[in-house]
């Protein structure tokens, strides 16, 4: 058996950091050789400061590690960043520089054109980016990026129908869960029983992100997939789970039955297939009427799956449907790990 993959977690007391250190307790292929956090954590054992919030206990070699200043150097080939987006950019490009593999959850290099953002199921071949990147700015390591929690969802529907149909226009409207704010997040008296019409950035983020991810990669650069996005975003008083109601102009005439077909046929190329956080259908369809639910349905695929359902004609655009996602695995730590299981597979690390 070949060793282990070493990798920090960077942010690892927070709301993703902890599902990192969860998803990676016993993964095949990595292991934890570092855990960061801010000043005020570092230097105590994790056990002690993480308000561990995952249902698996905490592994007890994981509990009694020391967590570290987010700094180089750190032991560790990949550092995935789980950190306070307000901090993230200098201290990613500090790993870069210093020759670790950073993926990332935070929106500091999402958008750059040097920087893929991946979901390795629909644009694997954009991992190509960081061979520029590593070139023009001079790094051993390098940063790749995986989407917001809401955009992750939303372009593993659109995805297929892209493909199977064209995509023109997308409107969508989002119920987010509270844990996609992190911790403490919302305060409890604004959620309860209420819906928060507003979350900063949040749409801005789903226009632009998904035309970069399912934009074509031309002369090394994205080329951003000419479609128009409108998104409405709101918090609403779920724990774990984002639902996306989504209507979609596409580039010729469906029916339901066509669609249904595209989202169910929906798999990534097969290097992607074989690693070990890809589910085993990205996508699935669930036609009971009062489905896709967060309480039912968002453990699908260990969390990897996105649910769809109501899939119909819509009276505006062509078809509408309601999608749920989750936010912590697919939406966050799992998307990174699986983007890391590529570069691993594809031999990047060598
Ligand atoms: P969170 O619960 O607030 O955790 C933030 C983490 O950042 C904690 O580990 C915190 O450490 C650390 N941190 C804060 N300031 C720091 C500093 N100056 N130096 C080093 N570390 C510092 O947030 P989260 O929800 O896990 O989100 C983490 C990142 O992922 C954010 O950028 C967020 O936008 C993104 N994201 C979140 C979701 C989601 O569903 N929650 C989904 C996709 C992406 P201490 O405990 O020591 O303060």
């Amino acid at each position: 058996m070949k060793a282990k993959v070493p990798v920090a977690v960077l942010g690892a007391t927070g709301t993703v950091g902890q599902k990192f250190v969860r998803l990676l307790a016993d993964h095949p292929w990595f292991e934890i050789s570092a855990l960061a956090a801010s000043d005020q954590s570092a230097g105590r054992p994790y056990g002690e400061v993480v308000r561990w919030r995952e249902a698996a206990a905490l592994p007890e070699r994981v509990a009694g590690m020391t967590i570290s200043r987010a700094t180089p150097p750190l032991a560790g080939r990949i550092a995935f960043s789980a950190l306070d987006a307000d901090v993230a950019q200098p201290i990613e490009q500090a790993f870069a520089k210093c020759g670790l593999w950073v993926v990332t959850n935070t929106r500091a290099h999402r958008m750059d054109a040097d920087v893929p953002l991946m979901i390795p199921e629909i644009n694997a071949g954009h991992v190509e980016l960081v061979e520029r990147q590593r070139t023009v700015r001079g790094w051993p390591g390098a940063i790749l990026a995986n989407p917001n929690c809401s955009t992750a969802g939303l372009v593993l529907a659109l995805a297929p129908l892209q493909r199977a149909f064209g995509l023109e226009k997308v409107f969508v409207t989002t119920m987010q869960s509270v844990s996609g704010a992190g911790y403490p997040g919302v305060p409890s008296l604004d959620i309860l029983g209420n819906v928060v019409p507003f979350i900063g950035g949040e749409e801005e983020k789903m226009e632009r992100e998904s035309r970069k991810i399912l934009g074509a990669l031309k002369n090394g650069t994205v080329e951003a997939a000419p479609f128009t996005v409108s998104a409405q975003c709101n918090r609403v008083a779920t724990v774990e789970g984002h639902v996306e109601v989504v209507s979609a102009g596409l580039g010729r005439r469906v029916t339901a039955e066509e669609v249904i077909g595209a989202l169910r046929e929906f798999r990534g190329p097969e290097i992607v297939r074989g690693l070990p956080s890809s589910p085993a259908a990205p996508v699935e369809v669930d036609l009971r009427p009062d489905r896709p639910q967060p309480r039912l349905d968002l453990e699908r695929g260990r969390g990897m799956t996105v649910t769809v359902g109501r899939v119909r004609p819509c009276p505006l655009l062509d078809v509408r449907f309601v999608l749920l996602s989750h936010n912590t695995i697919r939406g966050a730590a799992g998307a990174a790990v699986q983007i890391a299981e590529l570069l691993v597979a594809e031999g990047r690390l060598a």
